[in-house]
């Protein structure tokens, strides 16, 4: 889960420039925590505690304000009789890493991802994404192959899984969309040879840069185990006492039971 959250702040600096730069530094003075990352520490939260995905979301969402969030988003927030409002953003996958940890068959990931994401995005798209990344992570963290995992991922979702990092980085722009940036996402964990590459792969598309490397790190981090201890450094450094104390927890409870 630490992946998902080094993915954040290691793209934050980079979100909306557009640079298709791979040998980028790490860490910069500002590189902070997201959205990303608060919203998956309440995700986490929701299974650790038993809570109710939505009102975990509101409470986080509310107490950490102006991190990033889509203008939607803020307005569920601020409401909180407002529903669900049919969102195909990768918001539902940016903050769906700790399910994959959690639940142990492939029907339980994908029914706690969808609980997790219709909250807020109940389109299909919405859903689709916070599916593929948690069975992405589950499959990674038991042992799956990345071919089995690309044809999984492609054969359950339809995503068009068959690119590499090089053809998508051609001509990539932008693209907050599920299915514009989910499957991306995941390839640039396929080719990648460790945590760090397949986060470097993430930002250098020049796409939604802090999000993307979130979901290919939370992915990363379940293939290869433990991130390397300068980067976990950095990244617990930035991270407020509330969130550190989260990680920990969660990663006590099934980290460790895992053997991951
Ligand atoms: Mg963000």
């Amino acid at each position: 889960m630490l992946g998902a959250i080094a993915g954040d702040i290691i793209g934050s600096p980079y979100e909306g420039l557009g640079s298709k730069e791979y040998d980028f530094p790490l860490f910069a003075l500002h590189s902070c925590f997201t959205d990303d990352t608060v919203l998956t520490i309440a995700v986490a939260v929701a299974i650790l505690d038993g809570l109710d995905y939505g009102a975990a979301l509101r409470d986080f969402g509310n107490r950490y304000p102006g991190r990033g969030y889509g203008g939607y988003f803020v307005g569920w927030l601020a409401d909180p009789s407002k529903g669900p409002y049919n969102s195909w953003g990768n918001g539902s996958a940016m903050r769906v890493t700790p399910v994959g940890y959690a639940f142990e068959s492939v029907d339980q990931i994908l029914l706690e991802a969808k609980r997790s994401a219709e909250v807020t995005h109940n389109h299909e798209e919405g859903i689709r994404g916070a599916q593929a990344t948690a069975l992405a992570v589950f499959l990674a963290r038991t042992g799956s192959a990345k071919d089995e995992l690309r044809e999984e991922i492609s054969k359950r979702f339809g995503y068009e899984m068959d690119r590499t990092v090089e053809e998508i980085r051609a001509s990539y722009t932008f693209d907050i969309s599920c299915q514009g940036s989910v499957p991306e996402s995941i390839i640039c964990f396929l080719d990648s040879e460790d945590f760090e590459s397949a986060v470097r792969n993430a930002i250098s598309l020049g796409g939604d840069t802090d999000t993307m490397a979130c979901i290919a790190g939370g992915i990363a981090e379940a293939y290869y185990g433990q991130l390397p201890v300068e980067v976990a450094r950095e990244v617990k450094a930035r991270l407020p006492h509330e969130f550190l104390e989260t990680v920990l927890r969660f990663e006590s409870r099934f980290r460790v039971a895992n053997g991951t």
